[in-house]
């Protein structure tokens, strides 16, 4: 049992890693650079969250528009549920939400088929990623279904056969935490923790989440200074901060953008 342990945690980690560090502070901020072999892996990796340019369209779209009309997912807007995940099936319904929500396997196999379909209103904000031919053919509809289709059937495949029903449950469970943490970003984390800022926006940091995404839960900080690769500030815990210069060790990221300290503090309420 302790390898099904070892096997839901490795997966956790890196389809987490794959979003944080591929699509969201790499391709969406370029908070860095990425050694390009390693960028296509972790964004093959992270397709499950959507096709790259929508991905990066929408959120850019979230920044630019952050809690407003035009924000594709505020929950201070459009309530919590549809800021959550509802508005990846366009519904504001909490029950139909909660059961998208605990669907684990059963909603790769929904957006296998609707994400290269639905929120594409933003495509235009990520044209430098539409410029990537490999990252263009990962949005073709025939294309994306076969590959997330595969990011099921193969870890499912490979729990049912070691550990059967136990493995299925166990990685089912996993798949339930790795969207919601992803998910919360876009709900708790413009509802619940603290701003240190100024400019009050609707971002939070939020302790408890930045543990469950790899620091993306200093969400107050990510919004006040969106190109830095560094999300946790006065040594608060950031571990995607930690892979980063882990990988510029390694020579595979360079130009790390962050914030002076002064420039933190001309931000900072009195
Ligand atoms: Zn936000
Ligand atoms: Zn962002």
């Amino acid at each position: 049992m302790f390898g099904l342990l070892l096997f839901c945690t490795g997966y956790y980690i890196t389809a987490g890693i794959s979003v944080v560090i591929g699509y969201h502070r790499g391709l969406t901020h370029k908070a860095f650079k990425l050694n390009k072999t390693l960028e296509r892996i972790l964004v093959t990796l992270a397709l499950p969250a959507g096709t790259p340019i929508q991905w990066v369209g929408n959120h850019r779209a979230h920044h630019q528009h952050s809690d407003t009309n035009l924000d594709p997912h505020s929950p201070i807007v459009s309530g919590f549920w549809y800021a959550h995940n509802g508005w990846l099936i366009d519904s504001s319904n909490p029950f139909i939400c909660l059961l998208y929500a605990l669907a684990g396997p059963l909603r790769f196999l929904i957006d296998a088929w609707n994400r290269p379909r639905t929120n594409q209103q933003h495509v235009h904000l990520a044209k430098d990623i539409a410029q990537d031919a490999y990252y263009r053919l990962l949005g073709i509809h025939y294309i994306y279904l076969p590959i997330v289709l595969f990011h099921v059937i193969i870890p499912f495949g490979f729990v049912f056969s070691l550990w059967q029903w136990t493995g299925i449950i166990a990685l089912w469970a996993t798949l339930v935490l790795v969207f919601n943490a992803g998910d919360s970003v876009d709900s708790f984390a413009h509802l619940y923790g603290d701003t240190p800022y100024k400019n009050e926006s609707g971002a939070r940091n939020n302790k408890i989440l930045a543990l469950l995404t790899f620091g993306e839960g200093w969400h107050a900080n990510h919004h006040q200074f969106p190109r830095s690769a560094k999300l946790g500030f006065d040594n608060n815990l950031d571990v995607s901060w930690h892979i980063i210069l882990f990988l510029q060790k390694l020579g595979l990221a360079s130009e790390l953008q962050k914030p002076s300290a002064e420039q933190i503090k001309s931000q900072l309420k009195q």
